[in-house]
């Protein structure tokens, strides 16, 4: 075995596999830099971290099943004045998830809810936590079959365990009989441990009827409720906004959505 095929066995065993895969470019960039050895060994560690962060990243988005892809970066400011950008630049330290708080995004439908929500979970799975969305209508869904089946406990283990639960879209569908209380027993499993984000066209004091069970809503918003950030976004749909831009349809108009 060679010098080199020693040093790339020891680097594949120590599971150093970006230093490995580059250990060439890396070294010649260091010496092209005149770097001393220990800024060496700090240049090789930097290239070996941002490798596994973005496998972590990477792995950690795909498990948490974003309807698209949205960062913060890509949301437009100005277009959404109602929207504090140092609320969500706080948010986006993902503090609120480190506490197990609950953030609420509301608003109108097109605004902007899906994207940001999007955007901080993904800047929650930055800083390590991992993070599920789902949808209201899938979430009960999920949880009904499994009642019916008798795997209740075992769905609600599952959507109990990310740090970082999103529910997208509450009250664009009311909630059947029973829904409230399957919903209930997810929130109070993860109650103190888990955070929430919640998006909803609907204001909270709404949510009563939503959940077609007035005494269990209480409950439930008790729980969510107790830390929170709630974020109003108010204004029309940014696509309807971009359309009439392009021309597409005629401005200005009101279109109801709900
Ligand atoms: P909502 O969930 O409130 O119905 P979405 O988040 O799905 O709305 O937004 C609709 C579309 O418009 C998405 O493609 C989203 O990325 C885009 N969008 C909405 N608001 C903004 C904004 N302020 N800047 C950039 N894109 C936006
Ligand atoms: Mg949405």
């Amino acid at each position: 075995m060679t010098d080199h095929d020693h040093l790339l066995a020891m680097l594949t065993r120590l599971k150093l596999t970006a230093i490995r895969d580059q250990v060439d470019t890396l070294l010649d960039e260091a010496s092209r830099k005149e770097m001393s050895l220990r800024e060496t060994l700090t240049f090789l560690c930097e290239a070996e971290i941002a490798r596994k962060d973005q496998r972590r990243i990477q792995m950690a988005t795909s498990i948490a099943k974003f309807p698209f892809v949205r960062t913060l970066d890509s949301f437009d400011f100005d277009a959404q004045p109602s929207v504090d950008p140092k609320l969500i630049r706080d948010l986006a330290t993902s503090r609120w998830v480190a506490n197990g708080d609950t953030t609420l995004l509301l608003g109108p439908p097109g605004v902007g809810k899906t994207h940001l929500a999007v955007a901080l979970g993904r800047e929650a799975i930055k800083q390590g936590y991992s993070t599920l969305f789902v949808t209201a209508t899938a979430l009960l869904a999920s949880l009904r079959k499994s009642h019916q089946e008798g795997k209740l406990d075992e769905r609600i283990t599952y959507f109990a365990k990310p740090k970082l639960l999103i529910v997208d879209e509450i009250g664009y569908l009311p909630f059947e009989a029973n829904a409230a209380y399957l919903f209930f027993q997810l929130v109070s499993r993860r109650y103190e441990r888990g955070s929430t984000l919640l998006t909803s066209n609907r204001a909270v004091g709404e949510w009563g009827t939503v959940f077609g069970d007035a005494v269990v809503a209480t409950a439930i918003l008790d729980r969510l409720l107790h830390h929170s950030h709630v974020i109003t976004i108010r204004g029309d749909s940014f696509r309807l906004r971009e359309k009439r831009r392009s021309g597409l349809i005629k401005a200005p108009v009101e279109v109801a959505l709900t």
